[in-house]
C-alpha cells in the first residue's frame, strides 16, 4: 500500500493498493461475500451508488447527526477529536495544547452535481453503505422472493471527511465497507443480533485471526449511534491497542421509518401466512475492509528460522493470500520454459498464479513466503523425463512431488476449491 499521490508527498487520509495489496483486498472482500452471500439462501447482494441525493441523508439522520465532537488548540491551530484527546503537546514547542469548546463537526463529504453549484445542486458522498440497502428494501422485495429474516448485502467505498485519519490503513478518508442489513420480524431482532455477533467473530477466526487477538465489546448507552438500540463492536488488538474492525449494531425500524415518512412509500412487509403487515427490525453487521486487511496482515506475520537461517513469512489464509501458488522454473535455460509457462497457464485457469524465473530457488522461496504465497510449484530438468514437478509448502518448508497430470486435482483436495 502506498499513500495515495506519494510522489506529490502523500495524501495521508487514502492510500493506492499495489499489485500485491489490491489482490488481497480483493481477496478479503471475496471472501466475506462467499460467505454472507454466496453461502447462504437468505441474503442477496446489491451495488448501490456512492453519490446521494441530500434527501436520503435527511431522512436517515446523517445530516443533522454524523458528527464528531471536533475541539480546536488556540496554541497550535491543530484540530482534533474531542473523544481522542489524550495530553497533547504543541509540535516544535513544550507547550501544552489549549483546547476550545468541542463542537459538532459533520464527517460527510458535500459536493454539486452538474455545471452549476449552490442550492439544489448539493450532493454527498455516502459515509456508509447501509443507506443503499433501505432505500432499495422495496424494489428487492419485489424482484427477489424474499421474506424476513433476509439480508441485503453490499461491498463498496464509503467516505468519512475524519478529523483525524492516521494509524496507516486503519483510519482513512476514503475505505471500504461490507455491510449487512438484515431485515427480520420485530421480535426476533435480539436473538439475530446475538447470532450475527457470534457468526461474524467466528469469521476471522476462519481466516486465521487467533481468537485471543479478538474481543467483543458491547457499547455503553451514551456511546450508541443515533439509531442503535445495541451495538457490538468486534476488536482487533492491533500494535497501538484495541480497534474496531466491525460494528454489529440492532437499528430497530428507524432507517425504513424514516425513508417511508420522508419518501412517502411504504417499506414495510405483508407477510401473507399469517395477513400481517409490519416494519421488518434490522440487525447490521458493518465491517471495514482496509482495517480487515490490516488485522489479516498483523496477524499472519510471523518470524522463524529454517535451514539456521532467519525468515519472514506471512501465515495468511490461502483465500487471503494475493498468489495462491508461485510457479518456478529451477533454471532460466531455455529448455525448461515451455514446460513451466504450460504450467502456468494450466493453474492459473483457477488460482492466481505468480511467475518468478529470477535469482537462486531458495532466494525464490523466501520471496514467496514473504507475500504469504501458500504453495510453490518448482519444475526441474527431472520434469522433463518424468512429467512430475516439485509442490514446497509456505508453513512447513515440506516438499512432495506430483504428477502434472494430477497437479490441478491435487491443488484442489489441498485447498478445498
Ligand atoms: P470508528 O469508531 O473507528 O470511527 P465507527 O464506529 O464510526 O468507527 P461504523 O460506522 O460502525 O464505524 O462503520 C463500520 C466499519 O467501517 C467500522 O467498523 C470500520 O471497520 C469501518 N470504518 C469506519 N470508518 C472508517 C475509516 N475512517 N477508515 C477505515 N475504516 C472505517
Amino acid at each position: 500500500m502506498y499513500p495515495s499521490g506519494e510522489i506529490y508527498g502523500g495524501f495521508r487520509s487514502s492510500y493506492d493498493y499495489g499489485p500485491l495489496g489490491s489482490l488481497m483486498l480483493r481477496n478479503v472482500k471475496d471472501a466475506w461475500i462467499r460467505s454472507m452471500v454466496q453461502q447462504r439462501d437468505d441474503v442477496v447482494l446489491i451495488d448501490a451508488a456512492i453519490l446521494g441525493a441530500p434527501q436520503v441523508f435527511e431522512a436517515s439522520g446523517h445530516l443533522s447527526n454524523f458528527s464528531d465532537p471536533l475541539v480546536d488548540c488556540t496554541v497550535c491551530k491543530r484540530r482534533f477529536r474531542e473523544d481522542q484527546l489524550d495530553d497533547r503537546d504543541c509540535p516544535e514547542s513544550k507547550a501544552k495544547c489549549v483546547f476550545t469548546a468541542a463542537r459538532a463537526f459533520n464527517l460527510m463529504f458535500q459536493t454539486h452535481a452538474g455545471p452549476v453549484e449552490g442550492e439544489g445542486a448539493t450532493v454527498y458522498l455516502r459515509p456508509e453503505t447501509a443507506q443503499g440497502m433501505f432505500v432499495n428494501f422495496a424494489n428487492v422485495l419485489q424482484t427477489s422472493r424474499m421474506k424476513p429474516p433476509f439480508g441485503i448485502a453490499q461491498v463498496g467505498k464509503s467516505f468519512r471527511n475524519e478529523i483525524t485519519p492516521g494509524n496507516f490503513i486503519f483510519r482513512t478518508r476514503e475505505f471500504e465497507q461490507m455491510e449487512l442489513e438484515f431485515f427480520v420480524p420485530p421480535s426476533e431482532s435480539a436473538k439475530w443480533y446475538e447470532y450475527w455477533c457470534k457468526t461474524r467473530m467466528q469469521w476471522y477466526i476462519d481466516y486465521g485471526i487467533p481468537a485471543e487477538m479478538l474481543r467483543i465489546r458491547e457499547h455503553a448507552k451514551d456511546e450508541l449511534s443515533h439509531y442503535s438500540a445495541g451495538t457490538s463492536d468486534i476488536e482487533f488488538l492491533f500494535p497501538w491497542g484495541w480497534g474496531e474492525l466491525e460494528g454489529v449494531a440492532q437499528r430497530t425500524d428507524y432507517d425504513l421509518k424514516q425513508h417511508a415518512e420522508h419518501s412517502r412509500q411504504k417499506l414495510e412487509y405483508f407477510d401473507q401466512a399469517t395477513n400481517e403487515r409490519y416494519v421488518p427490525f434490522v440487525v447490521e453487521p458493518a465491517a471495514g475492509v482496509n482495517r480487515t486487511m490490516a488485522a489479516f496482515l498483523l496477524a499472519a506475520y510471523d518470524e522463524d528460522v529454517v535451514n539456521d537461517e532467519p525468515r519472514t513469512v506471512l501465515r495468511l489464509h490461502p483465500r487471503l493470500a494475493p498468489f495462491q501458488i508461485a510457479v518456478l522454473p529451477l533454471s532460466k535455460k531455455e529448455t525448461l520454459m515451455p514446460l513451466a509457462k504450460q504450467i502456468y497457464s494450466m493453474l492459473s485457469t483457477r488460482y492466481m498464479c505468480d511467475f518468478d524465473e529470477t535469482q537462486a530457488i531458495g532466494r525464490r522461496y523466501r520471496r514467496q513466503d514473504e507475500i504469504g504465497t501458500p504453495y510453490c510449484v518448482t519444475v526441474d530438468f527431472d520434469s522433463l523425463e518424468d512429467k512430475s514437478v516439485t509442490i514446497r509448502e509456505r508453513d512447513t518448508t515440506n516438499q512432495h512431488r506430483v504428477s502434472i497430470d494430477t497437479l490441478l486435482s491435487e491443488f484442489q483436495s489441498i485447498l478445498g476449491y
